[in-house]
C-alpha cells in the first residue's frame, strides 16, 4: 500500500531517493567547491517531502529523521544545517539502514560488533543445552539462528578490517566447538574439516561471486546489473583469450579496491568455466562442489553417548595422555594404566592391556563387516583410520556398523567415563 503512495514522491526531487517499505532516504554527493548549493538542494527536497506528506496525510517524523555525512577525510568541514518541517535534523555518525549499520567513515566496526554480540547471545543459548540435544540438532540451530546473523550484509562488509574478519571467524570457531563438544583449544582448520564447514571468508567469496553471476546474467534489479562492467571482449572487435573476463575497475583507494565490485571482478576473472553455468542454481552447485568441503553425516552418529569422545579422538585432542601432551596440557604422554608406552590412539585401540576384552569384541565385530583377508592387510594406521573415519569405499550401512562398534569400544572401555564432558 505504501509503495503506491510513494511512487510519485520521487518525481520532484533533485537528490537520489531510496525507498524501501516505509523507510525513505535521500542521497546526494556534496560538491566540494559549492557545498552550500548541495545543502540548499537537500533542504528544498526535504520541504518537497513535507508538502507531499501534507497532501497525502502521512507524516514524516522529524524527530526520527537524521542525516549523516559520509567521508574518508578525518576532518570534515562545517556544513549548513538541514531542516524538516522547521525542525533542525540531528547529524549522526552511524545509521542502521535495512539492517546494515552504515557509518560516517565507511568502517564496519559498529555493524560487525552488533552482529557478533547478537550471534554470541544466541550461541550461548545453544551452548547451555548442547548436551541435551544431538550434534545434528546443534548444527541445525547454529545454521538457523547464528550463522544468518553473522552473515547478514556480508558481501558489503567484506572490505572490513582484518581484525574484524578474525573476530567473525572466532565466533564460528566457538560455534564449531559447541557443535562438536570439542576442547576449547581445538584448532579451527580441524574443526571446519570435521564439520565440513567453510570459513566465513570463503563463504563471503561464494556469496559475492553468486551475486556477480546474477548481475552478469541480469537476474537482479537493474540498479545492481548496471554495476557489473562490460566483458573485455565486448569492447574490442577481435577474439581475446580473456574475452569473457569483466573489465577491471580502476581504483585509487584501498577501501574501494577491496569493495564489492572491484574485488569480485578480480575473483570472477579467475573463476574458469564455471562462469558459463546456465542457471544460478547450477552455478551455486558447481561452486560448492569445487570449493567447499562436505559434511559427513556419519560424524553425527551417536551410540550410547559415544559421539563426543569419538569426535575428540578424530580431532586429535581428547583426554588421551599423548593428545594432552602434544597440546602442552600435561608433561608426560605415557599411558597411566600400563606405563608401557605413550598413550596414543594406536595404544588405546590396539595395545593397552587394560582394554583387552573390549578390543576382542571390537575386532570380532570388525570381521562381520570386512573379510579376514582385507583385515590382514591393514597396518596399525589403517586400523586407527577405520576406527575414526570409517571407510569411504564401504556402503553406508557398513560404515554405520563400524561407527557403532567404535563407539561401543569407547563407551565400554570407560576410558573417558570419569570426565565425560570437560
Ligand atoms: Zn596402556
Amino acid at each position: 500500500m505504501f509503495l503506491i503512495y510513494v511512487n510519485d514522491l520521487v518525481d520532484d526531487l533533485i537528490s537520489l531517493p531510496y525507498l524501501f517499505a516505509d523507510d525513505t532516504s535521500l542521497f546526494k554527493v556534496i560538491d566540494p567547491l559549492d557545498s552550500d548549493t548541495t545543502f540548499n538542494q537537500l533542504n528544498r527536497d526535504l520541504s518537497v517531502l513535507s508538502e507531499w506528506a501534507l497532501q497525502w496525510r502521512v507524516t514524516f517524523n522529524a524527530s526520527k529523521t537524521v542525516y549523516m555525512i559520509i567521508s574518508n577525510k578525518t576532518a570534515v568541514p562545517e556544513y549548513p544545517d538541514l531542516y524538516l518541517d522547521g525542525t533542525k535534523l540531528d547529524k549522526v555518525t552511524s545509521h542502521k539502514h535495512l539492517g546494515v549499520t552504515l557509518t560516517h567513515n565507511m568502517k564496519w566496526g559498529v555493524h560487525i560488533d552488533a552482529a557478533i554480540s547478537k550471534a554470541n547471545k544466541r550461541l550461548n543459548g545453544i551452548r547451555r543445552i548442547r548436551f541435551l540435544i544431538t550434534r545434528e540438532a546443534r548444527i541445525l540451530l547454529y545454521k538457523a539462528l547464528v550463522l544468518p546473523v553473522l552473515e547478514y550484509g556480508n558481501i558489503l562488509y567484506d572490505n572490513c578490517a582484518l581484525y574484524l574478519k578474525q573476530r567473525l571467524e572466532s565466533v564460528q570457531r566457538q560455534a564449531a566447538i559447541v557443535c562438536t563438544c570439542a576442547f576449547r583449544t581445538a584448532g579451527y582448520a580441524k574443526l571446519l574439516s570435521e564439520l565440513g564447514w567453510s570459513s566465513l571468508e570463503d563463504r563471503r567469496k561464494y556469496f559475492r561471486l553468486t551475486t556477480m553471476y546474477k548481475m552478469v546474467n541480469n537476474n537482479v534489479p537493474e540498479y545492481l546489473c548496471n554495476l557489473a562492467p562490460t566483458r573485455v571482449g565486448a569492447r574490442v572487435n577481435y577474439n581475446l583469450r580473456n574475452g569473457a573476463n569483466l573489465s577491471l575497475v580502476k581504483t585509487n583507494h584501498v577501501k574501494t579496491y577491496n569493495s564489492f565490485v572491484p574485488k569480485t571482478i578480480r575473483d570472477w576473472n579467475n573463476l574458469g568455466p564455471i562462469r558459463n553455468s546456465l542457471s544460478t542454481e547450477g552455478f551455486k552447485t558447481r561452486y560448492k562442489r569445487e570449493h567447499f568441503g562436505k559434511p559427513n553425516p556419519l560424524f553425527n552418529f551417536d551410540h550410547k553417548g559415544g559421539n563426543v569422545h569419538h569426535t575428540r579422538l578424530r580431532l586429535g585432542l581428547s583426554h588421551l595422555q599423548e593428545h594432552l601432551y602434544t597440546h602442552n596440557l600435561i608433561d608426560n604422554p605415557v599411558c597411566r594404566n600400563c606405563n608401557l608406552e605413550n598413550e596414543s590412539i594406536t595404544h588405546y585401540l590396539l595395545r593397552c592391556p587394560l582394554y583387552a576384552t573390549e578390543r576382542a569384541i571390537y575386532l570380532a565385530g570388525l570381521l562381520n563387516v570386512v573379510d579376514a583377508n582385507y583385515l590382514a592387510e591393514l597396518n596399525d594406521n589403517d586400523m586407527v583410520n577405520i576406527f575414526l573415519f570409517g571407510d569411504p569405499e564401504f556402503p553406508w550401512e557398513s560404515n554405520m556398523l563400524l561407527f557403532k562398534m567404535a563407539q561401543t569400544f569407547i563407551v565400554d572401555s570407560k576410558r573417558f567415563a570419569d570426565r565425560p564432558y570437560h
